[in-house]
């Protein structure tokens, strides 16, 4: 049984700020252990539930964070920037299940530990098919694609309550509830971690009634931008739309190929975005 894990780092319980997530922070060495001892917490409860293959994609920052003679129960590791599919990459039709560990909320919601979406700097908000979506939600895309159900997310309150519209049924481990966008009350470390060995392990155990993402096909973004020139230089990309000054839409019947044009419009806009 094949588990596909996507690594982000600003859901880890104790992480409120950026200088924790970030190589250049003093204190990140600290915090990216905490992140590979809750990376360690799913693989663990997968295991114990008869998971037998890993493959943990970082998905944070450079995307290089976790040590891989860290990580639990001989997993591979996917590292590295200038992915294709970025957050997913490395998902196919062969996995059982797909796990978000360590995620965080969406720039429009309320507020959640260093939240944005994808680029803080460019994108204020964005919708799929008409609620708004994190980056848990736009991600499912992916694994709707290659129909493969996403049965755990990891990370404060907020970025479970809007992961639920795309995947009802997925094991939502909340190990930190937050208070701004730079402060939350987390759980210890070692609690956390049990509460995503039991997520995963309870996660593992029900893939027989679980089912891909609940989302509907075609599918729609819509993105809004934080000024019309990130708008603008988005529909140099074909297939999307301008739907006002600041708001662009893609629709697409292919799931993959409509993150794919997504993450195309966040790498060209991070050209221009201050
Ligand atoms: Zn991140």
């Amino acid at each position: 049984m094949k588990i596909f894990i996507s690594s982000d780092m600003e859901g880890t319980a104790g992480i409120v700020d950026w200088e924790q997530c970030r190589p250049t922070g003093s204190q990140y060495g600290y915090y990216r252990e905490l992140l590979e001892q809750e990376v360690n917490a799913a693989i663990e409860g997968a295991a114990a539930a008869g998971a037998t293959e890993f493959l943990v994609n970082d998905s944070h920052a450079a995307m290089s964070n976790l040590r891989p003679d860290r990580l639990a129960r001989r997993a591979r590791y996917l590292s590295g920037r200038h992915k294709p599919l970025y957050m997913m990459q490395g998902l196919d039709p062969s996995f059982d299940a797909v796990f978000f560990v360590s995620y965080h909320g969406s720039m429009s919601g309320a507020a959640s530990a260093l939240s944005h979406t994808y680029n803080p700097r460019a994108i204020a908000e964005v919708r799929l098919n008409g609620i708004a979506a994190g980056e848990a939600g736009i991600n499912a895309l992916v694994a709707l694609g290659h129909r493969v159900p996403v049965v755990l997310i990891t990370g404060d309150d907020v970025t479970a309550g809007q992961f639920e519209p795309f995947c009802p049924a997925a094991e939502a481990v909340v190990v930190k509830t937050s208070v701004s966008r730079f402060a939350a009350d987390s759980l210890h470390p070692e609690q956390a971690r049990e509460l995503i060995r039991d997520g995963a392990n309870t996660a593992v155990r029900n893939l027989g009634d679980a089912a891909p993402p609940a989302i509907a096909l075609p599918a729609t973004l819509t993105v809004r931008f934080r000024n019309a020139d990130l708008a603008e230089m988005a529909t140099w990309i074909a297939g999307v739309i301008r739907a006002d000054d600041l708001t662009v839409h893609i629709t697409d019947d292919d799931p993959v190929r409509l993150y794919r044009a997504f993450v195309t419009v966040v790498l060209l806009t991070r050209g221009i975005a201050e």
